[in-house]
């Protein structure tokens, strides 16, 4: 790779461009000097919440440049998955709007009651109840398709602590039922395939910018992007350094002030 400069990046969101409500030292600038010098953005996040509209949206409030066809989220994945591999199936939903939004906008019918549903999709959820994990764990009991939109064990929240993310709330389910999920999200390398597939050119001409390893830099070893660890969320250098080859960074950078040199 000596000597090619990368020009297609496909961003994570939390932990490498904001944590909560604030940007990440330097995002705003990286962005923008990508963009400025005719590279080519994309934003791909496990995190299923916020619907791809209102992800652009977060992006612009904080002052960074974004279009909502340049954002996929692990709901649209999970959205465009049961589209072409069950489709007609009624789902139950944990999580939150966004998730529920791309659903009905791929022709899923989203369901009340778990006992209409043929599947069950889990997301992060921050209005989580005890009747809804009863609802999902009967549900997929009686058979239901469980699909998981992403297996991220924590989240990082804008104060620099963690809170249990999506994975955490998919793993009460799996201790419950002890059925596995479908995942769609980070590690799956199929968002960044498509992303590249979009922008014509091969993953192998594409960087992968995130803060985990287990997610963001497994689907980039997975694909054959180069793997480029931030260490503004989860992953310490530590962690970085004696990850195993199948989630190993190509480059471990402190802040994103340093991009532009790992894309070198
Ligand atoms: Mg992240």
């Amino acid at each position: 790779m000596a000597g090619t400069s990368i020009t297609h990046v496909i961003f994570d969101l939390d932990g490498v461009l904001f944590r909560g409500s604030k940007p990440t030292p330097w995002a705003v600038e990286a962005v923008a000097h990508l963009r400025q010098h005719g590279g080519r953005v994309a934003f791909l996040t496990n995190n299923s919440s916020r619907h791809r509209r209102d992800v652009a949206g977060h992006l612009r409030d904080l002052g960074i440049e974004a279009d909502e066809d340049e954002v996929m989220t692990s709901g649209m994945a999970a959205a465009l998955h049961i589209r072409q591999n069950w489709p007609g199936r009624a789902a139950y939903v944990i999580g939150e709007r966004g998730l529920t939004a791309e659903l009905m906008e791929q022709g899923i019918p989203v369901v009340e009651h778990a006992t209409d549903a043929g599947l069950v999709v889990v997301g992060w959820d921050r209005g989580l109840t005890f009747d809804k994990l009863v609802q999902a764990h009967q549900a997929i009991v009686a058979g239901a398709v469980f699909v998981a939109t992403n297996r991220d064990s924590s989240y990082p929240l804008s104060d620099g602590r963690t809170c249990p993310g999506a994975g955490a709330l998919v793993a009460s389910l799996v201790t419950s039922t002890g059925l596995e999920p479908e995942c769609v999200g980070k590690p799956d390398p199929g968002g960044m395939r498509m992303i590249a597939m979009r922008w014509g050119v091969e993953p192998g001409q594409v960087a992968a910018v995130g803060d985990r390893l287990e997610t963001d830099m497994a689907a980039a070893r997975a694909c054959g992007a180069r793997a480029i660890l931030v260490l503004t969320g989860i992953a310490s250098r530590t962690d970085g350094e004696s990850a195993p080859p199948s989630m190993a960074p190509d480059v471990i950078i402190d802040d994103l002030s340093w991009l532009p040199e790992a894309l070198k």
